[in-house]
């Protein structure tokens, strides 16, 4: 991989850092809307340069309608068996994980 490209990944992942924290807080205040847009920009930056989101910041969003999911809101979250549950409100999609303590 060149120079370049190592660089430009980087200023990507940190974008990607920025763009979460920004759809957080736009969820946070209900603007559900502009908080999808930034995971969609999220979600392409991460395509476009080739690096992974981490798991935690995919955890939540839906990867469906790109919705930031906050429990009670815009996710309704349940416990089934050891694993957790999530389900979108807006689109419905679910997205399952292993509950860890
Ligand atoms: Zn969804």
């Amino acid at each position: 991989m060149n120079q370049r490209k190592k660089y430009a990944q980087r200023i990507a992942r940190e974008r990607i850092k920025i763009l979460f924290s920004l759809a957080q807080e736009r969820a946070l205040e209900g603007d559900e809307e502009l908080a999808r847009r930034y995971v969609e920009h999220m979600v392409n930056l991460s395509k476009k340069y080739n690096v992974r989101i981490p798991r935690d910041m995919k955890r939540m969003y839906c990867k469906k309608c790109h919705t930031f999911l906050l429990p009670g809101k815009t996710a309704q979250v349940r416990l089934k068996k050891g694993k957790v549950v999530i389900k979108c409100l807006r689109c419905g999609a679910y997205k399952r994980y292993v509950y860890r303590k």
